[in-house]
């Protein structure tokens, strides 16, 4: 469903009119393409500290162009300011004004990073407030950014350092096109043992200025609802990623279905993943065809609106099905199995509405927040052992899903973030392809929102 809106208030006159008008003013975003460079204009690095410097020298050894304070009037790609060492609340005026100065010279679509830790990791009081501080800075930098800009976190867990290859993952990740509808959002890093951080290290010394291109080469990927909408997206960008794609879907859309493995180059296999012997039946596949699994998405999922006053068990029923009770099962014969990868990846598509709840989805906030559950619970039982589950949870997202919302409501529901227009399945994939890739190793237990920083449960 095109967002005419946008396509108008990026013409000249009624980019005018609506200036005038005070009426919102989204931007076309910078979204990307392979071959695509992180930073055209300089990178400021902003912080003290021996974590700061040796960020600089990182992003100085990426071919970028690094300043250690804002020049006045030189255009910026992105602000990266690195508070690890915030002490008490006192110690973020001077990097956050600086910000402040940086974030008037950045360019359209450009990028505001900060790096902290976690409150959870103290039991200091002035500490923890200072590192929750920054969490409501960059949330609040982020509704104010216009023209495309973007502010999100990344949050050192335990030890990790501003320079671990999970950190500088993240740091590409956040800086790049694929993160272009992630705004107002917390990615927590931890470090790695040294073998897989050693890899990770050389591959990044390899990517220079670029973002790693197909870094999910050798991997075989499952992609449940993948016969449309966000499904067919996923698929799409893992296949350009370098993945192996198995697509799935009920047979009732298996035309479809059959077409997007065509363009992926994949292996379509029809299957309802409520059945018993779905998991089952993947795994076989996935065996017989490509000798093993690496990533599994569990994207497939369903609504059936009503209020709950009006709510009949076969609605309630059906969404708690599909949208958790599948994924349950499913994940449980996976873990038993050994052909799922020892260092596999489980992303399951969750929803702000399951963060937020929402009016009319009491079923499928329910299966939604199940989701987040369900990641939370296992990512604690794969720590430190190579697997990793994470959620992905997106807000309005351009799809057949949101284009049966009432017009009006569509409008509203469009401009109710920071980037004041919905996102595109291709944002959601993208971001699922990151979590799948070995520089999200460190990631584990996550749910990240690609909502536009929806003002729904900010
Ligand atoms: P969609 O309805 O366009 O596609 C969902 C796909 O899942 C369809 O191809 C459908 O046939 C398939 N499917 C449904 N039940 C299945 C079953 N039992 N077995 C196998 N396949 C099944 O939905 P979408 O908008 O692309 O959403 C994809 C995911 O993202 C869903 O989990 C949805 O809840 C979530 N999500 C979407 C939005 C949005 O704005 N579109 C927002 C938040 C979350």
């Amino acid at each position: 469903m095109a967002d005419t809106y946008l396509d108008l208030v990026n013409t000249p006159l009624p980019g005018r009119i609506a200036k005038a008008l005070g009426l919102p003013r989204p931007s076309v975003l910078r979204r990307y393409s392979p071959g695509e460079t992180l930073a055209l204009d300089p990178v400021l690095v902003a912080g003290a500290g021996a974590g700061a410097d040796a960020l600089a020298d990182v992003l100085l050894g990426w071919d970028i162009e690094v300043r250690r304070h804002v020049l006045p009037g030189e255009k910026l790609s992105a602000a990266v300011v690195v508070l690890d060492r915030a002490a008490s609340p006192a110690d973020l005026a001077a990097p956050m004004l600086e910000l402040g100065q940086a974030v008037r010279l950045l360019v359209p679509g450009g990028r505001v990073i900060g790096l902290l830790r976690s409150s959870a990791d103290t039991t200091n009081p002035a500490e923890a407030a200072a590192r929750q501080g920054i969490d409501g800075a960059i949330r609040s930098v982020a509704h104010e950014l216009r023209n495309g800009a973007t502010a999100n976190g990344i949050v050192l867990r335990g030890d990790a350092t501003t320079t671990d290859a999970t950190t500088l993952g993240a740091l590409r990740f956040l800086l790049s096109g694929r993160s272009a509808y992630v705004d107002g959002q917390f990615i927590e890093v931890t470090s790695l043992p040294a073998a897989s951080a050693a890899d990770l290290a050389a591959a990044d010394t390899a990517a220079g200025e670029g973002v790693p291109d197909q870094p999910l080469t050798g991997k075989t990927a499952v992609v449940t609802g993948a016969a449309r909408g966000i499904g067919a997206k996923i698929a799409e960008v893992l296949a350009r990623d370098g993945a192996r794609v198995i697509v799935v879907d009920v047979p009732a859309a298996g035309e479809q279905l059959a077409r997007v493995a065509n363009s992926v180059s994949g292996t379509a296999l029809q299957l309802d993943i409520t059945a018993p012997d779905a998991a089952a039946r993947i795994l076989d596949h996935a065996a017989q065809r490509y000798g093993g699994v690496d990533i599994v998405v569990h994207n497939a999922g369903i609504t059936r609106d009503k209020l709950l006053a009006n709510m009949d068990a076969s609605r309630w029923d059906s969404v708690i099905a599909v949208n958790i009770a599948s994924q349950l099962r499913m994940n449980e014969q996976l873990l038993a199995s050994p052909v799922f990868s020892g260092t596999g990846r489980i992303i399951s598509l969750a929803s702000t509405s399951g963060i937020a709840g929402n009016r009319g989805q009491s079923n499928y906030a329910a299966s939604k927040a199940g989701v987040i559950g369900m990641v939370r619970a296992q990512a604690a039982a794969f720590d430190g052992g190579g697997r990793t589950i994470n959620a992905v949870a997106p807000g309005f997202i351009e799809t057949d899903m949101t284009a049966k919302i009432p017009p009006l409501t569509r409008q509203v529901a469009r401009r109710l973030s920071s980037l004041q227009q919905g996102g595109l399945p291709v944002d959601v994939a993208e971001t699922v392809a990151f979590l799948a890739s070995d520089a999200a190793a460190g990631i584990n237990g996550q749910v990240l929102r690609v909502c536009g920083q929806n003002l729904v449960g900010a």
